[in-house]
Formats: C-alpha cells, structure tokens, sequence
C-alpha cells in the first residue's frame, strides 16, 4: 500500500473515511458498516449515494463539521458550512479547497445543480475526492498528491476518461471509485490501472 494511502479507508462507492492527525474525516458517507465519530464531514452533492442522511446521523457528534453544498445543506440542521466551487476554507487544520463536479453533456449532473469535489490537506498531503464528474477542464488546475476518481462511467467518467484525468494531474498515487455498486465493475477499476501512468492502488472496501 502507497504510503500517502496511510489512515484512507475506501468504504465503497465514492465513500471515504481519512484518519488524519487533524481528526477523523469522512467524504460521502453511505452504507457505513462501523462508525467511528467524524470530526469533518464532506459532502459533494444531494444525490441519495453521496448524501445519506442516515448515515450522517451515525457519526455525527455535537462538535461535528459539515462542509457541503446548498443543496444539502438545506436539509441538514447545526454546524453546517455551505460551500460551492471556488471556496477555500480551513476548518479544524485541515484546509478544503471546493471544485467544480459535473458532466458538461448528459443530465444527471448539470453544472447549474452545483455538486463539488474537494482537495484537502490533511497528514501534510492533498487529496483530491473529484465527486460525481466527467473529465471538465477545471481539472487542469488541480494538484494534489492522492486523486479519488470515478471510473464506473455512465454517471461519471469511463476508466479511460478517468485514466487521462489522472495522467494529467500526475499524483503520487490515483484510487478509483464509484465502481462495485450501482455503477461500474472491478474490471473498469483494473482497466483505470492499466491506463495510467502513475501508480493506482485499487483499494479493498471495508468489510
Ligand atoms: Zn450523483
Ligand atoms: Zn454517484
């Protein structure tokens, strides 16, 4: 295992949970099996396999963060900060940079909805979580050391789309996701390895 992978848990899906000296950090959890209290909770758009409530409520404790967009923020009550592209923060150390999610030609997420990725830094490294996306030229500004791209197509970006993002912004290592439920097969995570140029680590969901 990539070293700068130490503390990512894959959760499945596009659900991530990163221990960090900062805190305890999840990006769109869903279908959580333990839940170890989060200290930050990313959420990247409305979309009933990103922003499940349920499981929100399953790691939530009083002094919680939520950073997500409006969309759902409205449905969610406390310490919620709303955030759309273009925002920077830095909430409990770990800094949060909001960027565009979106597919410029089909419908299921129009750039007008408003759904993110984010780049944080948290264990002195940048992880880039790209959310429900195609390939967007807002990528080309990205940097970050560990990219969680979608490659179950469809939805988001193919393997072969995905693998051209994550070429373009050369990580030190790229992990698919959105593959293995509702979407995507493990060969689109093994057709994503075989097309990059940098190393990818296809990372176990918990069990
Ligand atoms: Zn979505
Ligand atoms: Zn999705």
């Amino acid at each position: 295992m990539n070293e700068l992978l130490e503390g990512i848990t894959w959760l499945g899906h596009a659900s991530f949970k990163i221990k960090a000296p900062e805190g305890v950090i999840y990006i769109d959890p869903w279908k959580l099996r333990s839940a170890e209290p989060a200290d930050l909770i990313l959420i990247t758009h409305e979309h009933y396999d990103h922003f499940s409530a349920e499981d929100v409520q399953k790691i939530r404790k009083p002094d919680t963060t939520i950073i997500t967009t409006a969309s759902v923020a409205a449905q969610l009550k406390g310490d919620v900060k709303t955030v759309k592209a273009g925002d920077t923060l830095t909430v409990k150390g770990v800094k949060i940079e909001v960027v565009p999610a979106y597919n410029p030609a089909k419908q299921f997420h129009p750039k007008q909805a408003g759904g993110v990725g984010y780049i944080i830094t948290a264990g002195g490294r940048r992880i880039y979580h790209a959310g429900d996306t195609d390939a967007i030229p807002e990528m080309n500004q990205v940097k970050a050391d560990v990219v969680l791209l979608p490659v179950g197509g469809k939805y988001t970006m193919t393997a072969a789309e995905a693998a051209k993002v994550a070429n373009a912004i050369k990580p030190a290592v790229a992990v698919p996701m959105h593959w293995g439920d509702i979407i995507g097969s493990r060969a689109d995570a093994e057709a994503f390895r075989a097309q990059c140029q940098v190393p990818v680590e296809i990372i176990m969901p918990e069990k």
